[in-house]
């Protein structure tokens, strides 16, 4: 059974994911909540199951890269879900970026049955799911990992073990906030530099090499600068992991200022109906606060 995976979710993530399992020379079954969503995957050679218990009764390892905490909650414990098909012995490893405490809870729950669980979400993009270089941030029992392991490296290129159940999707979180507030500097940036009548892209150029490069004003600040909105991560997927962030700073008991002020701004856009935009036009909340647009000029 031990080269046999199962794989629930099949979407930009999930679905990249799940292909490279298969081009690692795993026998692989998947499952998706919208069938059609399953075809690229069964024409490259896996099997197909008709519910997320389907794939746990004929799979050891199952992974699961659904939206949002609800979502983990309905393909493993609701009606067909994963643990009616689990057996003792099964491990569960959940790619989705959710709720710490909620990721506490299920593992408990599962515990109860004698199946174990990982928590295990990814950064890197649609990009890095196609390619199989993600970003794997883990959490949980380390033989669950090491058994995990083979798998995980046919996905990713980091994989980092962070501590018990749950952590994982902390360090998740941190890499959000990383994520954002970095953004958040980009766009400041950029806005002031064009206040400040400068050209964009030499400016652009003329700091990225130094301390105040980043991935971010790499990527994304061209983006910004040719009204490029295409997303690598939407806005309303960012608000999701804001969310998960300022209530686990609530449970945390400790401040996150400006991931709470990055929050709002975000909303603003949500309501001004760009939830589909990428997270860097996060720009766009600061250009109308500032009546200054920035981009480069023809
Ligand atoms: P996506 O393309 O929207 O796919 C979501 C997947 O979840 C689809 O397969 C969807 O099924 C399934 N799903 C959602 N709710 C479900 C439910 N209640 N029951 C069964 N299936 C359900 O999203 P994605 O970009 O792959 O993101 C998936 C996860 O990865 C999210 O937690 C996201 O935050 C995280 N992530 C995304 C990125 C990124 O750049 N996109 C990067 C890192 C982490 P249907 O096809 O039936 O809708």
């Amino acid at each position: 059974m031990s080269a046999r995976v199962g794989y629930v979710g099949l979407g930009i993530m999930g679905g990249g994911m799940a292909a490279n399992l298969l081009r690692a020379g795993f026998d692989v079954v998947v499952h998706n909540r919208t069938a059609d969503r399953a075809e690229p995957l069964a024409a490259a050679g896996a099997e197909v199951a008709d519910s997320p218990r389907g794939v746990a009764e004929r799979c050891d390892v199952i992974f699961t890269c659904v939206s949002d905490t609800p979502d983990v909650e309905d393909v493993v414990f609701g009606t067909d879900g994963i643990a009616e098909g689990a057996r003792a012995g099964s491990l569960i490893v959940d790619t989705s970026t959710v709720s710490p405490e909620a990721t506490r809870g299920w593992a408990a729950r599962l515990a109860e049955q004698g199946v174990g669980f990982l928590d295990a979400p990814v950064s890197g993009g649609s990009e890095g799911a196609a390619k199989g270089t993600l970003s794997i941030m883990v959490g949980g029992d380390p033989s669950n990992v090491e058994r995990a392991l083979p798998y995980l490296e046919a996905m990713g290129s980091t994989i980092t073990h962070v501590g018990p159940v749950g952590a994982g999707q902390t360090c998740k979180l941190v890499n959000q906030i990383l994520v954002v507030t970095s953004m958040l500097g980009v766009a400041e940036a950029l806005v002031f530099a064009k206040a400040g009548g400068l050209d964009l892209e030499k400016t652009i150029a003329a700091v990225e090499g130094g301390a105040a490069g980043s991935w971010m004003l790499a990527n994304r600040g061209p983006q910004v600068i040719r009204d490029d909105w295409r997303p690598g991560f939407t806005i309303d997927l960012q608000q999701k992991d804001l969310r998960l962030v300022l209530e686990a700073a609530d449970e945390l008991g400790v401040p996150t200022i400006a991931t709470s002020t990055i929050f709002h701004l975000y909303r603003t856009l949500q309501r001004a109906g760009l939830g589909s935009e990428g997270n860097h036009a996060l720009v766009k909340a600061l250009e109308r606060l500032a009546g200054i647009e920035a981009r480069q000029d023809a």
